[in-house]
């Protein structure tokens, strides 16, 4: 798949076809992942074992809302694997607001990853406190989702009530076995699209496996 700006790509690496992004940061690995010159860019394979974004896109992921230039609020960046990839794609025009509530690795994140691409703007705060981000001005294109919480799907909501633009998409990874472990994964996502309901429209669900077990992905459309 290629997203419309066409900012996601097929390479070969090694004999076999990869997905990639264009490395914002010419040189520098984020995940020890391989970077490959072609022509007079450099690409970063993007893995779909370490990045559920990727394994959307591997599982047949139909719009990926994420383009050049997008304003991205991103809730659980970690040690930012798939935000360094979310960087990529909107390029040095795009921004990419990045929460994060552990220090630790928020730490690791700023080192190696924040420092390095101006268009990263990290958030060391808690998801559940949207008016707490004083550096988020305007409203974003996209909020990303990714905090394994039991409450993921409220706290989604209240950061796009807060700051996703009308029409804009919400990017929900579901961890199933955070919500509840005795109940099909499938049935998990159902509940959760339907808290989704009265503000959204349900565009596309996604199983993540065999790339992550027990988890999917909603993309969903903010209609306020
Ligand atoms: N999105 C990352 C990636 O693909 O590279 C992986 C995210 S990891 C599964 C979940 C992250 O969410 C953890 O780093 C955790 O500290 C963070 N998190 C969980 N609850 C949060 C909250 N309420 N506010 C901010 N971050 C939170």
């Amino acid at each position: 798949m290629e997203n419309e700006e066409g900012n996601v790509f097929w390479v070969k690496i090694d004999g076999e076809r990869r997905l990639a992004t264009i490395n914002l940061v010419p040189g520098n690995q984020v995940y020890k992942e391989k970077l490959v010159k072609i022509s007079d860019e450099e690409f970063r394979a993007w893995d779909p074992y370490r990045s559920k974004l990727a394994a959307a896109i591997m599982n047949g992921l139909e719009i990926l809302p994420i383009v050049r230039k997008s304003r991205v609020l991103y809730l659980g960046v970690s040690t930012g694997t798939t935000a360094s990839h979310v960087s990529d794609i909107v390029g040095p025009n795009g921004i990419v607001f990045s929460v994060e509530h552990a220090s630790r690795v928020a730490r690791d994140f700023l080192d190696r990853v924040a420092s390095l691409r101006p268009n990263i703007v990290p958030i060391l705060q808690d998801a559940r406190n949207p008016k707490e981000y004083f550096s988020v001005y305007g409203t974003v294109d996209i909020v990303y989702v990714d905090i394994a919480q039991p409450d993921q799907t409220e706290i989604a909501i209240l950061n796009c009530k807060t700051y996703l633009k009308k029409d804009g998409y919400l990017v929900l990874v579901v961890k199933t076995r955070s919500i509840d472990v005795t109940r099909e994964p499938s049935e998990v996502i159902r509940t959760e699209t339907k808290k989704l309901a009265p503000n959204f429209e349900i565009i596309q669900e996604i199983n993540l496996a065999p790339y992550e077990k027990d988890h999917g992905m909603v993309i969903a459309k903010y209609v306020g």
